[in-house]
């Protein structure tokens, strides 16, 4: 097996300077989710020319993509994010993301025909917000897969994401337009609505679980001090840290926000966005392989705790309801610079950043070694997620 992998790590390393320059390709042209048309490109033609049969354009997604190699076998997915933040670029760092899951999926390319095992590259945009995962799913890119794994780039070597459930809700009051100073009595005030439902929330946010979090926005709050704002605008991310108490929490933020409207006489109409983010079920028996597989880098990955940890949310929660998944995350910044800030985007694109790529495209790919080599622990791992399955832990569904 160690002879395997050293085989793996050198094709890693014969690619390296490819990898690194693909990263900090994405990392100089940072485009929004759904528009990552360049980053496609440069991934799409480094797998296309090592090898891969790739698809560009893959299931229906304009700027998605798939590169298989193998056939048979268990069939391991290593996905690829590669989508911006607006205004602060790779804050998320998914330049790594692409280039680490390209670099492991060429490494893990040159054993599949020995090992008799599939490997797909995935590429899947707009993560940050759009949900590129769950259409991806919804198309059947996921149909045959037996685990999905990728590295996400934070401040600390971590076992996991702690990846809780969302969706995005946005609400308009509407009011009645009157002079703020002749006739207020006359008017229905739409911001008084949206600011009493803001309110209500921030009352809400004290009895709420640790594990949630409500924030939101006010997008419209009137054109001029005299004149009383018919319409006012919100927009809220709600979150939970599962899918089943993402519907409860729903309905109590409904609530404050309703009662803000009732309170000003106004009405409010919400949309809820899709699609909402699951939270992730991580996979054990994938977690233990990639953590043996981190160490080889010398990266031992530690359990989050409350003071190290990175909550967010994520699409590949969603895929993890489906297959069996993991999300560890690999440091390429101190543990205290946050993710979605410029300075994380500096280290996203420098040395750290760099490494991060090599040694995460190292550890995929020795994870997909170990799945093809040993089948007994995709078996393990499909055993494990039926057990989720029939807790209700995972859903079955990509769609919450
Ligand atoms: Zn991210
Ligand atoms: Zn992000």
């Amino acid at each position: 097996m160690d002879a395997l992998k050293e085989r793996a790590d050198e094709q890693v390393t014969r690619h390296g300077d490819a990898l690194v320059e693909a990263s900090h390709r994405m990392h100089a042209n940072p485009e929004l989710g759904f528009n990552e048309h360049g980053a496609h490109d440069v991934l799409a033609d480094l797998l296309e020319s090592a090898g891969l049969a790739v698809t560009r354009g893959a299931y229906g997604l304009e700027t998605a993509f798939e590169a298989r190699a193998g056939s048979g076998g268990p069939t391991v997915a290593v996905l690829c994010e590669y989508d911006a933040l607006p205004g602060i670029g790779h804050a998320c760092g998914h330049n790594i993301i692409g280039a680490a899951g390209a670099g492991a999926g060429i490494a893990a390319a040159s054993l599949a025909a020995e090992l008799n095992g599939t490997v797909v590259v995935l590429g899947t945009p707009g993560e940050e917000g759009m949900g590129g995962k769950v259409h991806l799913a919804e198309a059947g890119a996921f149909e045959g897969v037996d685990a999905a794994l990728m590295v996400h780039p934070a401040g600390l070597d971590l076992a996991r994401f702690g990846a809780i459930a969302i969706q995005q809700l946005e609400v308009t009051y509407h009011g009645k337009a009157a002079h703020a100073a002749a006739a207020p009595h006359v008017g229905r005030n739409a911001l008084d609505a949206a600011v009493l439902g803001y309110n209500n929330v921030a009352a809400l946010r004290q009895h709420i679980r640790p594990d949630e979090r409500i924030h939101g926005i006010f997008t419209e709050a009137g054109d001029a001090p005299n004149v009383v704002p018919a319409r006012a605008a919100a927009t809220w991310y709600v979150r939970s840290a599962t899918v089943r108490g993402l519907q409860a929490l729903k309905e109590r933020v409904l609530r404050c926000l309703q009662a803000g409207a009732d309170a000003a006489g106004c009405t409010v109409e919400h949309h809820w966005l899709d699609p909402a983010y699951a939270d992730m079920v991580d996979n054990e028996v994938l977690v233990d392989l990639y953590r043996a597989n981190a160490a080889r880098s010398g990266r031992d990955l530690i359990e989050p705790t409350s003071l190290a940890t990175v909550v967010g949310s994520t699409d590949m929660g969603n895929i993890s309801h489906i297959v069996p998944s993991i999300h560890p995350m690999i440091a390429v910044s101190p543990p205290n610079v946050a993710i979605h800030t410029s300075e994380f985007a500096s280290y996203a694109g420098g040395e750290a950043g760099d490494r991060a790529v090599l040694d995460g495209a190292r550890s995929l790919a020795s994870t997909v070694v170990d799945l093809w080599a040993r089948p007994e622990l995709v078996e393990a791992a499909a055993a494990e997620f039926a057990a989720a399955r029939a807790s209700g832990r995972a859903t079955g569904r990509a769609t919450v």
